[in-house]
């Protein structure tokens, strides 16, 4: 069980993610989540920042596509707004829309990655695939109430990993 809910990889936040490194590691395609990842929860606007970073990958043959549990007009308004394919209602961590996504991305498990803020969601859900997984820290403490209720659980969770080993904490 904590096999399936620890990340490859724990961050500070997406522009630690090098897209040479994932490029390294032969990773072609990227399933990102949106609220807390890469913008604060429901913010709508796209930064140049986001952009950018965005940008990096692409450049270098990676593909993205936001995969969301959040709602259709909020995740194809961000989708639409920086150019990239989007699943909304996603229902993480649900192996179909990881499927999906790779299928949009035409890749598969090994050169896939998942980048997101939630164990028990992106974790889980990439882990159970054998996707190569990255967690961030969550961007604002704003959230749904029960996303929060999680959290408390997750940071049990990521305390035993850390403490047990498995996972090296971001640095500060
Ligand atoms: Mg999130």
């Amino acid at each position: 069980m904590f096999n399936w809910l620890c990340p490859d990889l724990y961050l500070n936040s997406i522009f630690e993610i090098k897209p040479e490194f994932l490029r390294q590691k032969g990773i072609r395609g990227v399933i990102v989540d949106l609220d807390n990842t890469l913008v604060p929860w429901n913010e709508a606007r796209v930064n140049k920042d986001i952009s950018e970073w965005f940008q990096g990958f692409k450049d270098l043959g990676i593909k993205l596509c936001i995969v969301s549990n959040n709602k259709k007009h909020r995740v194809l308004t961000f989708g639409e707004k920086i150019g990239i394919p989007t699943i909304y209602k996603a229902k993480k961590p649900r192996k179909k829309s990881f499927l999906k996504g790779m299928q949009i991305l035409k890749t598969k498990p090994s050169n896939t990655a998942v980048i997101g803020d939630q164990i028990f969601t992106d974790i889980l859900g990439g882990n159970r695939l054998g996707l190569y997984t990255i967690l961030v820290i969550p961007i604002s403490k704003k959230e749904f109430l029960w996303t929060r209720l999680m959290r408390s659980i997750e940071k049990a969770v990521l305390n035993f990993l850390i403490k047990k080993g498995h996972l090296t904490p971001p640095e500060r």
